[in-house]
């Protein structure tokens, strides 16, 4: 095995990053807040659009974290959740002593599905308990089906967290994922779209929420000379540094798209013909930013046979993700499942999918299969 490593989804600078990181040095910017973070929150409100108003935090998970709080949620709380995703989207529900109620997704997205939450929401309220919010997941940069999960929120009036943290840069009718919430959430983690070596933001629709979602991720400080504390406060801001990388990485967001995708088409076109496997397509007025292009094969035997090949030949592939109603952390959390996620998770694969994957990286795995 002599060839080189082939990562699942590497990140890839775009040449700038140094230099913002530079003039943080040269200005002795070295801390959790500075010119950076600032520009690198007004690069992200003007890309998304929407009167969008970002607070960069140190991550995707803190940002959620923020998001629940603002939302009201407390112990012994309810929070539905996209069983299907990283178990970041439901970690921060549990340090909050409230309870994620799971739910399902259907197969056109691999997000979940209107109709599991329409009869969980109806179920968790005859047991008298109305859920305080909904964690929906854009997985692999798929959008969610917005418009119905947004009639059901709407109708039973239960706020929508908008985990976009695989899915900047992805669309629905037109609008960018990160302002279809009533918050939202992104992640600058290593193996994102766009990485800050690690880092997150929350989007919020006002000012007011933003300035609070700050004064919290910077230790609760009440307006005094001294340090004086009325509330809980978190140490979730990014640093400047951190920011300079993010600035660098926004000037080549549209290219790392335009590649991510090309690199779906790639493994679509090459492997059309080979029996039993398939990738999943994009709805009408669905834009995927294709985050990680993923195969689902006939079986998990033949899921695991391609997995296995991959790496013999030094190429990393993974398993989607593992629903977290099977999670052993999460097993006493209630949950409505149809069958989907445990199928996907049996018979699915992520392939390599990083914007820098090079054709003749592309052909080696192809020539794999
Ligand atoms: C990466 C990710 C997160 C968490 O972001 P971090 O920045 O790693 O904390 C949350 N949700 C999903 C779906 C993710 O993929």
């Amino acid at each position: 095995m002599n060839s080189k490593k082939i990562w699942l989804s590497s990140p890839h600078m775009g040449g700038n990053e140094l230099k913002f990181i530079r003039e943080a040095f040269d200005t002795n910017w070295v801390a959790p807040l500075g010119p950076n973070v600032e520009g690198f929150e007004k690069d992200l409100e003007t890309y998304l659009g929407h009167q969008s108003h970002v607070a960069a935090l140190s991550a995707g998970t803190a940002a959620l974290h923020l998001a629940l709080i603002l939302t009201g949620v407390k112990k012994g709380d309810e929070v539905i959740c996209q069983s299907m995703t990283f178990s970041a989207s439901a970690n921060p529900i549990a340090y909050l002593g409230a309870t994620p109620v799971f739910v399902d997704s259907e197969s056109k997205t691999w997000n979940i599905c209107p109709e599991m939450l329409e009869k969980a929401i109806e179920d968790r309220m005859a047991k008298g308990k109305k859920p305080k919010a909904i964690v929906a997941v854009h997985l692999y940069g798929m959008p969610y089906q917005h418009d119905e999960i947004k009639a059901l929120a709407s109708r039973f009036e239960i706020p929508i967290i908008e985990d976009a943290a695989e899915a900047l840069g992805s669309k629905y009718k037109g609008q960018n994922c990160g302002t279809l919430g009533d918050l939202s959430i992104l992640s600058f983690n290593g193996n994102k779209i766009i990485t800050t070596s690690g880092g997150g933001a929350l989007v919020t629709k006002n000012r007011e929420t933003k300035e609070k979602a700050i004064f919290l991720a910077t230790q609760a400080r009440d307006t005094a000379p001294h340090y004086q504390h009325s509330e809980i406060g978190y140490n979730y801001r990014m640093s400047n540094i951190v920011a300079g990388i993010g600035r660098g990485q926004m000037e080549v967001l549209d290219d790392r798209v335009k590649a991510r995708r090309r690199n779906f088409d790639f493994y679509k076109s090459e492997l059309k013909d080979q029996k039993n496997i398939s990738l999943i397509e994009e709805p009408d007025d669905f834009f995927s930013n294709r985050w990680l292009s993923c195969i689902l094969t006939e079986s998990f035997e033949r899921r695991e046979e391609i997995r296995l090949k991959l790496q013999e030949q030094n190429i990393e592939s993974r398993p989607l993700w593992k629903p977290m109603h099977l999670q052993p952390v999460f097993r006493n959390c209630p949950n409505y499942s149809n069958g989907t996620s445990e199928e996907l998770f049996e018979k699915g694969l992520c392939l390599p999918s990083g914007s820098d994957l090079t054709p003749s990286d592309l052909n080696r795995i192809i020539e794999t299969f």
